[in-house]
């Protein structure tokens, strides 16, 4: 299983992947590099005069640069306005969502603001002209969090991500919880399992859904998309893991539940509940408040938290989405 690793610094400087040129075309990237030509590239001292004669040092005196782009909602891919963009000391408010700002060479932390979006992103080195759209996000979404839970960025985790987009469950696909029953294994562990699947539809607003719990007498090998398969094991050890990918979707998974029959019945449907967010694509949290926190999720009967909710949200209803973004950011 391959990861997604983050790029080194010494790559910060803002080079297109294959998805981005995909996105853009290559052109474009070229004209951002300044690789098309003197015409191509900022008048001023970074310039050069075309012959090869222009000044490239950090000793040179401040170059400007041309960074454009649009605004776009995350969903749905359309022009977002009015907004405000801000490029450190440089900003522009958009009634049409495209801007364009002329600001120094550097490295920036840019923003946008709306009325009910936001977007920020780290370290973007502008060093040329740059085309830079960005994705617009509800203004409550706590970023970090879904960077955490949603993609495993920064995460006391695994990355939950491929190429940059986070696994989830295959489009239209809900999960199917299918349990393998244990004969030494009471009733009330069933139940627990059973109600923890309420998670799949509090996490997501209601995007996925666990219509019936199923259940065998032991494992099978072929398995329907979205099965999510329980297993007991000895002991009070909880643990979930894919078992089949395809890219960045998660087709299948296993959690394996503790067979304990005295674990506090609250207790076991909250793991439960976190084993089951892992399957569909969750990676653990450092809030404390969250449902993919290890450490304090086992007695708080308010999970998920409204944090959890939109970063559940964004995962699912974000369906080829501009997630790049995000781990751009911590490039
Ligand atoms: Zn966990």
């Amino acid at each position: 299983m391959t990861f997604y690793i983050p790029k080194g610094m010494d790559e910060r400087v803002a080079k297109p992947t294959d998805r981005e040129i995909a996105k853009y075309g290559r052109r474009e990237f070229l004209y951002a590099l300044g690789a098309l030509g003197a015409s191509a590239v900022a008048a001023g001292c970074g310039g050069g005069d075309g012959n090869g004669n222009g000044c490239y040092t950090p000793t040179c005196p401040t170059q400007t640069y041309t960074v454009a782009g649009s605004i776009r909602g995350t969903y749905d891919n359309k022009m977002v306005a009015p907004v405000t963009v801000r490029f450190g000391d440089k900003s522009q408010d958009s009634n049409s969502g495209n801007y364009s700002l002329i600001v120094n060479g550097g490295v920036y932390n840019p923003t946008v603001n709306g009325g009910v979006v936001q977007r920020v992103r780290n370290n973007v080195n502008i060093e040329g002209n740059t085309r830079l759209d960005l994705d617009a996000l509800d203004k409550g979404v706590n970023v970090n969090h879904y960077r955490e839970i949603g993609m495993g960025i920064g995460s006391p985790g695994a990355l939950m991500n491929q190429n940059g987009r986070s696994y989830r469950l295959p489009d239209g696909v809900q999960p199917r919880v299918i349990v393998v029953r244990d004969a030494g294994v009471n009733a009330d562990r069933y139940a627990a399992i059973d109600q923890a699947r309420s998670v799949f539809g509090e996490i997501t607003n209601g995007i996925l859904n666990s219509v019936n719990i199923e259940y065998v007498d032991s494992a099978t090998s072929n398995l329907p998309d979205g099965a999510i398969v329980v297993d007991f094991r000895s002991g009070t050890i909880f643990l979930a893991a894919p078992t089949k990918r395809n890219g960045f979707y998660l087709v299948n998974s296993i959690v394996h539940a503790s067979d304990s029959n005295s674990l506090d019945f609250n207790v076991y449907r909250n793991t439960m509940k976190h084993e089951f967010c892992h399957a569909i694509g969750f990676d653990h949290a450092t809030n404390d408040q969250s449902i993919m926190n290890s450490g304090t999720v086992l007695a708080n009967n308010r999970m998920p938290s409204q944090d959890d909710i939109d970063a559940g949200v964004l995962k699912y209803k974000r369906l080829g989405g501009h997630e790049l973004d995000e781990t751009q950011d911590k490039d």
